[in-house]
């Protein structure tokens, strides 16, 4: 009897002993989870501490705190913005990308400025204040085509705001993009470690460079997004911590985040895709880090997940890009598999965005939506 009662409680020690530690970890969490909200930052191992130990509790807690915020400083508004999807062209080889140039199973095709222009026409009687021009990186805009572009958005709309999203450019023509009426630049820094950047981009595509081109659209006076993929391949913890402490440096006005998620005509055709989970949990963490930021909940992340961006609101984000692009692109601009809204109408996705943000308890917002320096009521 005596011998089996010892058994038992060495059967149980183990279970007693990984449960302390784990009530320790979730106590550690939230201490750090109070403590970044208090402060606006953690030391990188304690982002790596974090980033290790998330669960669904800690998740919870996170994300009520972060909603707590966006609350706060948007007042329960989403903003809008539409994404054209202008060329799929590009003369970079980034080994996650779909439209990658060694994709030969990628059907071109690049818009006109007249079709670029149409798609404002379309989004604008919809509500959309702020149109993004994405695409890859394709000589055939010049930076005079660039230019021309821009203007003829800005001339015809003048309430609107233009986001330009075409990669790596010189300080000049950012300028001149810039001085054109261009309000705002997505570039993502994809990851804060240069060893890292070497693995998911070849030779010649550098880290540095990708940084020069972030300071220099910053002291243009551009709105600045930058951002990263949760879960590319040989992301560690530490390269996340790194990227948290990068976007702290930088203070971007937006901040992209989503999921990795492979492309079967990539050389990560096989690497896992990033979880909806942890995706959330980071977007929770920058909430906390820059309260008036503007985060998109992504497409990436409503393609990993059906409410992936229902989730994404939930968790801290304040922004949602419908597709403006034709109908008939959709479907060739496929960074990665699955992409989700390829087959409906510009207008159906917004209707079926709005009733799910109000589903949500929320608003869309139909205005530029900039970013607000003096919204700052912590
Ligand atoms: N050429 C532009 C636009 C790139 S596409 C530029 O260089 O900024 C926009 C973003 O999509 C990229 O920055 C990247 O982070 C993301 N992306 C590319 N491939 C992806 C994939 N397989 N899964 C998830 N996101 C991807």
């Amino acid at each position: 009897m005596r011998r089996r009662e010892n058994s038992v409680i060495l059967l149980c020690y183990p279970y007693a002993f990984s449960h302390k530690d784990f009530f320790m970890d979730y106590m550690k969490s939230i201490k750090l989870i109070d403590k970044l909200e208090a402060s606006g930052t953690l030391e990188k191992e304690e982002f790596v501490f974090l980033l290790s130990h998330h669960t669904r509790e800690t998740g919870e807690y996170l994300f009520e705190k972060a909603r707590n915020v966006t609350n706060r400083y948007f007042n329960g508004y989403i903003y809008l913005r539409g994404l054209i999807e202008i060329t799929n062209y590009c003369k970079n080889d980034c080994y996650y990308c779909g439209i990658r140039r060694s994709n030969r199973q990628v059907a071109r095709y690049r818009l006109s400025p007249e079709e670029i222009l149409a798609c404002c026409d379309m989004g604008y009687p919809l509500g959309f204040r702020t149109f993004v021009l994405q695409g890859g990186e394709d000589a055939y805009y010049s930076d005079e085509t660039v230019i021309s572009i821009v203007k003829s958005i800005k001339a015809k709309y003048p309430d609107c705001a233009v986001t330009l999203s075409i990669g790596e450019k010189s300080y000049e023509s950012y300028l001149n993009f810039f001085k054109a009426g261009a309000d705002r630049y997505l570039l993502r820094h994809e990851t804060a470690d240069s060893l890292h950047y070497s693995r998911l981009h070849p030779l010649g595509q550098t880290l540095e460079s990708r940084k020069s081109c972030l300071y220099a659209l910053k002291d243009i006076g551009y709105q600045v997004g930058t951002g990263f993929m949760v879960g590319s391949p040989f992301q560690t913890k530490e390269n996340l911590a790194e990227d948290l402490l990068f976007i702290k440096e930088l203070r971007p006005e937006m901040i992209g985040i989503g999921p990795f998620i492979s492309h079967h005509d990539t050389p990560f055709a096989d690497q896992p895709s990033g979880s909806m989970e942890s995706t959330l949990f980071v977007i929770g963490i920058l909430r906390l880090m820059i309260p008036n930021a503007l985060i998109p909940a992504t497409t990436a992340l409503g393609t990993i997940d059906p409410d992936g961006r229902a989730r994404g609101i939930l968790a801290g984000a304040n922004v949602v890009m419908p597709n403006l692009s034709p109908q008939e692109v959709r479907k060739k601009y496929a960074l990665y598999d699955n992409k989700i809204c390829t087959d409906e109408e510009a207008a159906e996705g917004i209707l079926q965005l709005r009733e799910g943000v109000e589903k949500l308890g929320y608003k869309i917002k139909t205005d530029r939506g900039d970013f607000n320096p003096l919204n700052s009521k912590m």
